[in-house]
């Protein structure tokens, strides 16, 4: 039945086919599971970043796995695309179906139950649709803490999460959320489900799946349920806001944070005092506590699950050592939980300000740590060489070696000169990153917003390897057409 299905109104025929599919989708679903209204469906259908608009048959809303399993095997028979969607907090287009109008987007926000909290092998299990916020909220009600934390855990979901490999502030410690799932229920892109939701922590049994599907943004399979690694709860925290000398002294900070703590950095955050500026300038109860004119400040946080004040003082030698020595300009250490979120509310602030700034290129890269002061260095003179109007204002994980290299253009550029400089702006920075041994793609995938950019420069041969692994998984390619596969341009 391969393309039996387009636009409803094109023909009767087609349209009696499409009939037939959403009628046997509706009954898996019930009615409320289904929407086609313009007003109900229009806001699944543009990104977070309003850069991509889409058209679908339909928006499903399943309730359990097996309708999931029974929505997908309907889409399969109908050879009807799935577009996958958690809590649309992406950031390159990856939840928006194309223009065609052929898919359906499957929703999975219904799908919200925390399955079981298991303390004692530090472990959860949820469904897919759960919001990262609530997840957090329950681990944290079990005095265990699930680490994964950044800007959209309001919103976004775990099934997002996991299609993603999402990282954020902590994955200096805990890692990726590839490091954090036990278990994984994938429905296949047959209807059929595979249930991996197991929470031992050693299996050498063959090929590692759940990391097949970790990452894989929608194109292999639905993620239904997961089973997440827990960590004890920090009793103690500290959190210093550091004006440096210069994005060098981050990386020689990170190195003694480590040691005077005994490993225990949560966050280290770069924060171009650029960014703090625009904070201050857009966005409500953001406030600077250091006010020191300097290029970058620095957040950092130390965490333990011991009891106890120490972590404080650990921190205070630690930067008072770094300022004897030139590293640090000045720094604060939050007193109280509420000056410590003041901290944060800056951090965060950051990306709201250069939204109301206005429209701006992001580029989500990683270089090896060493490697940062260069490519902030290098990368900044190459976009200024493409045009020197240009402002850069980079920030992000910096203890990952992650930077959100973002660069603003004047307010005057026309739209066509704004066509120009993307990409002659993301050829400068990711020539860069590539010269470095780095990644043009950190934590945001690819999506349909990089699937240019990625295809030139990942080896040809790991686009064969990946398309053996699709062609295995979802030979009819239903499963999130037209996202990732950069090798299939
Ligand atoms: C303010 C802000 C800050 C952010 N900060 C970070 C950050 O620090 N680190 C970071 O990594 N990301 C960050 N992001 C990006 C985004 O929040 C993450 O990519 C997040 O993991 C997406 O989750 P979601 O539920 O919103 O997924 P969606 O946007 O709905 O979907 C993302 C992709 O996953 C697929 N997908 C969704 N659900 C499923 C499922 N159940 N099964 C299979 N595929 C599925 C979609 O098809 C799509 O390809 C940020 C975004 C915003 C808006």
């Amino acid at each position: 039945m391969e393309g039996s299905i387009a636009d409803p109104h094109s023909s009767a025929g087609v349209a009696t086919t499409v009939g037939q599919c959403l009628e046997q989708i509706g009954r898996i679903v019930g009615d409320k599971g289904v929407l086609t209204e313009e007003p109900d469906v229009a806001p699944y259908l543009v990104d977070w970043r309003g850069l991509f608009h889409g058209r679908a048959l339909a928006v499903v809303r399943p309730r359990t796995t097996d309708e999931v399993a029974a929505v997908v095997a309907v889409c399969r028979d109908f050879a009807v695309p799935v577009v996958p969607q958690g809590g649309n907090t992406g950031l390159v287009g990856g939840a928006t179906p194309d223009g065609d109008g052929r898919a359906v987007l499957l929703q999975l926000g219904r799908m919200n139950r925390i399955l079981d909290i298991d303390p004692a092998n530090y472990a959860i299990a949820v469904e897919a649709g759960c919001v990262l916020e609530d997840v957090q909220l329950a681990a944290a009600g079990a005095d265990r803490l699930f680490p994964l934390s950044f800007g959209a855990e309001g919103t976004c979901q775990i099934g997002g999460t996991i299609a993603t490999n999402a990282g954020g502030m902590r994955a200096l410690r805990y890692g990726t959320m590839r490091d954090l799932v036990l278990g994984l229920q994938v429905v296949l892109a047959d209807g059929s489900v595979w249930d991996g939701l197991g929470r031992i922590r050693k299996n050498n049994t063959g090929y590692e799946l759940r990391h097949l599907f970790i990452g894989s943004e929608g194109t292999l399979g639905i993620v239904t349920a997961a089973v997440l690694k827990l960590y004890p709860l920090p009793k103690q925290r500290s959190t210093a806001l550091v004006a440096l000398r210069d994005a060098g002294a981050a990386i020689e900070l990170l190195a003694r944070a480590r040691e005077a703590s005994g490993d225990l950095v949560d966050a280290f955050e770069l924060i171009a005092k650029k960014g703090v500026d625009l904070a201050l300038d857009h966005v409500a109860g953001a406030r600077d506590p250091l006010s020191e004119a300097c290029a970058y400040y620095l957040l950092v946080e130390l965490a333990t699950p011991a009891a106890g004040d120490a972590l404080g003082a650990v921190m205070e030698g630690m930067l008072g050592e770094a300022f004897e020595e030139g590293l640090v300009v000045n720094a604060v250490v939050a007193a109280s939980a509420a000056q410590a979120q003041e901290i944060w509310h800056l951090r965060e602030a950051i990306v709201e300000g250069q939204r109301l700034r206005g429209p701006h290129l992001k580029h989500d890269i990683c270089v090896p740590l060493s490697a940062i002061p260069s490519f902030l260095q290098v990368a900044t003179d190459a976009v200024e060489g493409v045009d020197p109007a240009l402002d850069v204002v980079a920030f992000g994980h910096v203890g990952d070696g992650n930077i959100h290299f973002n660069v603003h253009w004047p307010p005057a550029t026309d739209a066509a000169r704004r066509v120009e400089l993307t990409h002659a702006v993301a050829e400068a920075v990711y020539d860069v990153t590539t010269a470095l041994g780095g990644s043009i793609s950190a934590e945001h995938g690819v999506g349909q917003l990089k699937l240019g950019d990625v295809a030139r420069y990942r080896p040809a041969v790991e686009g064969r390897i990946m398309a053996g692994i699709r062609q295995a998984l979802d030979p009819d390619r239903i499963m999130n057409p037209g996202k990732l596969a950069w090798w299939e341009r």
